[in-house]
């Protein structure tokens, strides 16, 4: 019942996409699978398969797309976009998820960490790790991976928790600015 209730949806969901500035040719996807057989996620996230994330885009699966956590773990490495036969851009295309995710306020580690990333970058002029972690997975979080931060810190790996600001933060800030004013 969800399911046909989506693909009543499936246009409005596919323009949505298609509007946003790299997700034009979503249209022209032949289903052939080179971005999935070049991604170098998929071997470690059997969750994310990117064709069938095209094809989930185009079925109007509006919901189920963008609250999947999966969609979080692209890379950005862009060897997709590099090999598309069609041009679809499908590394862009999971970008335009993530910020329609984000635009709606959705929860999970995924737009967590992403807030908290931008925010350290605006804040600080890089990233403050211990903070982005803990904000992105919380102490449980934290608590959960175990002896993990144990064995870093040991190995002098462990971040700082400690804020230190680059003395350039002020010209971060403008670059940040300018790029939020560009259209
Ligand atoms: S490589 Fe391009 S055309 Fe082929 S499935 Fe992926 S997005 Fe579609
Ligand atoms: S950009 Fe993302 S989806 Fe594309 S190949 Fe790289 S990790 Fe996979």
């Amino acid at each position: 019942m969800v399911l046909a209730a989506s693909r009543v949806d499936a246009p409005a969901f596919w323009k949505e996409v298609a509007a946003t500035p790299h997700g034009g040719a979503i249209a022209t996807c032949i289903q052939c699978g080179t971005c999935t057989s070049s991604c170098p996620v998929e071997a470690h996230v059997p969750d994310f398969n990117v064709r069938r994330l095209v094809a989930r885009v185009k079925l109007g699966l509006r919901d189920d797309v963008l609250s999947d956590p999966a969609i979080w773990t692209c890379t950005r490495c862009f060897a997709c976009v590099a090999r598309c036969p069609k041009h679809v851009e499908p590394g862009e295309i999971v970008e335009a998820l993530r910020h329609l995710a984000l635009r709606e306020g959705r929860d999970g580690v995924g737009p967590r960490h992403a807030r908290a990333f931008a925010d350290s970058v605006r804040e600080n002029g890089r990233i403050h790790e211990s903070r982005v972690t803990i904000e992105s997975i919380g102490v449980a979080g934290v608590v959960r991976e175990g002896l993990l931060p144990v064995r870093m810190a040991l190995h002098g790996k462990m971040p700082s928790l400690r804020r230190r600001p680059l003395e350039t933060v002020a010209e971060v800030q403008a670059l940040i600015a300018a790029a939020e004013e560009s259209p």
